[in-house]
């Protein structure tokens, strides 16, 4: 799709403007700054890409709230094309997960986030998703986490 994007004349600041401009609830502007503001550690995992999630963050001056973005590589190459590699690179084992494309598993990600995160007594995790793909991870959770899933009203 970028390949097609750049064809078409679209320049990765075409690309950025764009990504400016998606709408982001001010609700969720607020909860993401008062649970950073509240101790939390935040943890972006998407199947998007770092350009455009690194382009919204800082659109909305949200980039230090984040302690980390787990999400596809991204770079321009040499023709100033936008190119995404997968996360889950051919170098890395196949993460194995039935339920998940191969470029991304992301209950394998929240289970390392988890892996690392355990050592604090006071840890849970609230996991908020919107999507097919966040339902693995919502799996990999106990009774002592929360999910907030998105529902059509
Ligand atoms: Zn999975």
């Amino acid at each position: 799709m970028m390949t097609e994007l750049h064809a078409q004349g679209r320049t990765i600041s075409d690309i950025e403007e764009c990504l400016k401009t998606a709408p982001l609830h001010p609700e969720m502007i607020r909860a993401v700054k008062f649970a950073a503001e509240s101790g939390c550690d935040l943890h972006i995992v998407s199947d998007a890409n770092t350009v455009f999630i690194q382009t919204i963050l800082e659109a909305y001056k949200l980039s230090t709230y984040f302690k980390k973005v787990h999400t596809n590589p991204a770079h321009l190459d040499d023709f100033g094309v936008l190119r995404i590699l997968p996360y889950h690179s051919s170098d890395m084992e196949p993460h194995g997960c039935l339920l998940c494309p191969p470029n991304m598993c992301k209950g394998s990600i929240v289970d390392k986030i988890r892996m690392e995160e355990l050592a604090s007594s006071e840890f849970c995790t609230i996991y908020i998703g919107d999507g097919s793909g966040d339902y693995c991870p919502s799996l990999r959770l106990t009774d002592e986490d929360h999910v907030f899933a998105r529902t059509e009203l």
